[in-house]
Order: C-alpha cells, then structure tokens, then sequence
C-alpha cells in the first residue's frame, strides 16, 4: 500500500481539489482494506474488493481512488444514505467490515487544535493526526454480492414491453400478468415527460 501523502495527491488529481473530506475518505479506505486484509487494491489484489458507499460527497472519490472500485466497473456501489460511510468486501474470504465516520471526530478539530486560526488547516490537522479509533466507527457485517451484481459481463438483457428500452442485468420486473417492464415504467421515472 503506498502512504497516505502520495494516496492525497492521487485523489487531488482524480477529485479535482484536495479537502478535509478527501483526507477523511483516504484514512477510511486504508483502514477498510487493512481490516479485510487486502494490501494492494489496485494491483494485484483489484479483483478482491467491493466497495459500497453511503454517500455522493467527497469523501466517495477518495474511497474510489484508495481502492480502484469504480461504478462503471461494478466494483463501487452507492447506497443513498447520505452518512459518512463505507463498507468493504474482500470477495475471496467474504469478511466485510462497515466503517463510519464519527460524529464526534468532526469536533476534534475544534477541540484540539483552537489556536489554528484557519478553520481547513484545523480539519486536516485533526484527520491527519488522530487515531483510527477517534474518526471511526467499525463493525464487522455480512454482506453477500448477488451474482446479478458483480462484475464482468451482464448478466441478462430483456426489452421493457412498455417503453421498449433494453434492461440488463435483472433489474426489469415481471408483472403478475407475466408482462416484462423496466423499474421506470413500473415505478414510475425519476424525470418526468416534457
Ligand atoms: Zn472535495
Ligand atoms: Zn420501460
């Protein structure tokens, strides 16, 4: 694993600005993969890793440079919780472990570094030098990749007999009249019709 100053300058380059929010998705990313035992994430451990991420901030980029895991390569999933979280799956020994970021390491900045005028200097002095322990909450969970979510070809693809657009991977639903549709025409769409 490379250190955490070249891993910064690695997510400055990929998120476009270095943040409190990068330091603390760095920081969260080694320990997760540390805790499933995976030393190289992006070399020769790529295959191993899923990342499910709770929130579309800052943090996420980071998570996604420590770690390779990308949407597009079905290695990085988001959960819309909107918490600072992620949990890690080491897919050859299935240990998965869930690391939050805790409310209280957000005052430690405050707390321990007041004479720091400057309230960016005074996060990143708090992330980089406190302990695992106080930025994170970890728990071991159990977490199983469905098949019709894992990387590599898709799956299945079938036409929605509503709107005639293609459905890969088993995302349609069949409806008790037999009918295959996709979520959009079942549930109704995110966007509405102009
Ligand atoms: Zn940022
Ligand atoms: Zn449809």
């Amino acid at each position: 694993m490379q250190s955490l100053e070249e891993i910064l300058v690695e997510c400055e380059r990929l998120h476009g600005h270095m943040c409190a929010g990068q330091l603390l998705g760095a920081r969260m990313a080694l320990l997760g993969c540390r805790l499933i035992e995976v030393d190289d994430p992006r070399g020769a451990d790529r295959k191993k890793v899923i990342v499910w991420v709770e929130i579309d901030r800052c943090m996420a980029d980071a998570v996604g440079a420590v770690t390779g895991a990308r949407l597009g390569k079905r290695t990085l999933k988001y959960i819309d919780y909107g918490k600072v979280a992620a949990t890690f799956l080491n897919t050859e020994t299935n240990k998965a472990v869930r690391v939050v970021a805790l409310e209280s390491s957000r005052a430690l900045a405050d707390e321990r570094f007041s004479s720091i005028a400057n309230k960016r200097e005074r996060q990143f002095r708090a992330y980089s030098e406190a302990t695992d322990q106080e930025l994170f909450k970890i728990e071991d969970v159990a977490l199983e990749l469905d098949e019709m979510d894992a990387p590599g070809s898709p799956r299945s693809r079938v036409i929605c007999a509503v709107c005639q657009e293609g459905v890969n991977d088993g995302r349609e639903v069949i409806r008790g009249d037999g009918e295959v549709v996709c979520r959009g025409c079942d549930r109704g769409t995110y966007y509405g019709k102009k």
